[in-house]
């Protein structure tokens, strides 16, 4: 009977070291297990036109490239709309206007990332902080169990951001958006000095989210992503085809990055299959999001294969076939009789 008991506490003792582990397990398919997008409306291609500290610090040794293509008209939902779910603004169809009263449910077309995640990892911690309500509501969906959070201005979000870092808060896909550069540019125009200002201190708070990011811990494993929904007129404002107002910033940084310069052609629209290659879920086919040939190493491996046997595996299913064989060679109350 004795050694019945201290089979039970060493099975008890095995379960409560394995369940942890095998939960971890499903936190990423892929190379990395945290992906953070930081969106900064109207910044296009201002990240190479001025002095950036904090952005060559930390993708100094990534992937950069100034002139991504953005999507026409350059407005803002339709390159969100573009970035978050991969697809050209022709066909997903978001607007300033249909995503600022409508909000989107997981039944809809065109899923944004949030959705391919959450469908892949059903325990995933899903973030989206942002300064323009529209992104929340009608873009990304309201039914995935995405925490959700608008602030009123750009250093509100910034300190939302550092909370949750502080306290430890390790999302599995976290996007951002700040808009005071747009607001810049539209009230001052986009070659002027009001824009710079913006744009050196949207620096300043770029420096501070990857910091506090990296503070808690949570560069470890993470891809980094900085993203331009379109630029800004030398007479203020966007919506137009020039070359200011096109032209839009993608900046990666993670383990497995390559120092390159992007590929001409990249968009700004990849980084949606970027988010997801990272963390080695599959892209829909109806995305036509690419990620950039020269992006990833060759360390970067992916495995889509979901049943993996790890180590943690092995000890759950030893432990199965373990009480399996006791229970054919005991009585049922040596178990129970303890
Ligand atoms: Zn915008």
């Amino acid at each position: 009977m004795k050694k019945i008991t201290a089979i039970l506490i060493c099975v008890v003792l095995l379960l409560s070291c394995s369940v942890p582990a095998f939960a971890e397990d499903t936190d990423s398919f892929g190379a990395y297990k945290h992906v953070y997008i930081i969106g900064w409306d109207g910044s296009g291609a201002a990240w190479g036109n001025y002095d950036t500290p904090n952005f060559d610090r930390i993708f100094g040794s990534g992937a950069v490239r100034y002139n991504c293509q953005g999507e026409l008209p350059t407005i803002s939902a339709q390159n969100w709309g573009s970035i978050l779910c991969g697809v050209s603004c022709d066909t997903h169809g978001f607007t300033n206007d249909n995503t600022s009263g409508t909000v989107r449910n997981s039944d809809s077309d065109n899923g944004s990332i949030f959705r391919f995640v959450r469908n892949e990892m059903p325990k995933a911690k899903l973030c989206s902080i942002v300064h323009w309500h529209n992104i929340n509501k009608g873009i990304i969906e309201n039914d995935l169990g995405v925490k959700k959070i608008w602030r009123q201005s750009d250093p509100m979000v910034v300190d939302e951001i550092c909370g949750l870092f502080n306290i430890g808060y390790k999302p599995t896909l976290m996007f951002v958006q700040l808009d005071d550069v747009d607001h810049a540019g539209h009230s001052y125009g986009g070659q002027t000095q009001g824009y710079e200002d913006a744009v050196k201190n949207a620096d300043k708070q770029l420096g501070m989210i990857f910091d506090g990011i990296n503070s808690s811990g949570g560069m470890e494993d993470a891809l980094f992503i900085l993203v331009a929904d379109h630029g800004e007129a030398n007479g203020g404002g966007h919506g137009g085809n020039s070359v200011e107002e096109q032209s839009c910033t993608v900046a990666i940084t993670g383990k497995t990055v390559n120092n390159v310069t992007l590929p001409e052609g990249t968009r700004n629209r990849d980084v949606a299959a970027i988010a997801l290659y990272a963390l080695g879920i599959e892209q829909p086919d109806n995305m036509t999001a690419t990620v950039p040939n020269n992006l990833f190493g060759q360390e970067h491996e992916l495995s889509f294969e979901k049943d993996e046997l790890t180590f943690d595996k092995f000890c759950v299913k030893l432990l199965y076939l373990f009480v399996k064989f006791a229970n054919i060679v005991c009585s049922p109350w040596d178990f129970i009789v303890v």
